[in-house]
């Protein structure tokens, strides 16, 4: 379940109950819905990404600014609006980060 708190100037706060709505990688339940055209209406449907060649600049998803992987949150400070191509470019980027070799100790005398 999902807790909606209108704070002071009209900042909404999101509170997740752990576990019962914990998110699917593939952000599928109805509380990161509700969280995700949330975000698309604060930002008004524009990507906030534009990456260069790729960006349509209508958004449909929401990106996570500080990756979930690395402690990011569901608030909505760390989520902006993003269209597929930036939201998929920069998940790649992330992996490929992440999978890269690292570079060879070089071996001395
Ligand atoms: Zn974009």
């Amino acid at each position: 379940m999902i807790l909606v708190t209108r704070a002071r100037r009209g900042v909404l706060a999101f509170t997740m109950e752990p576990m019962s709505s914990a998110l699917t990688p593939a952000g599928s339940t109805a509380a990161w819905r509700t969280i995700r055209a949330y975000i698309l209406g604060r930002d008004r449907w524009l990507c906030q990404i534009g990456t260069e060649g790729v960006c349509t600049g209508v958004a449909t998803c929401a990106d996570h600014i500080v990756p979930r992987e690395v402690g990011g949150t569901d608030l909505e400070t760390n989520l902006r609006a993003a269209c597929e191509p930036c939201n998929l470019a920069r998940n790649r980027e992330r992996l490929k980060l992440e999978h890269e070799p690292r570079p060879r100790r070089v071996s001395r005398w």
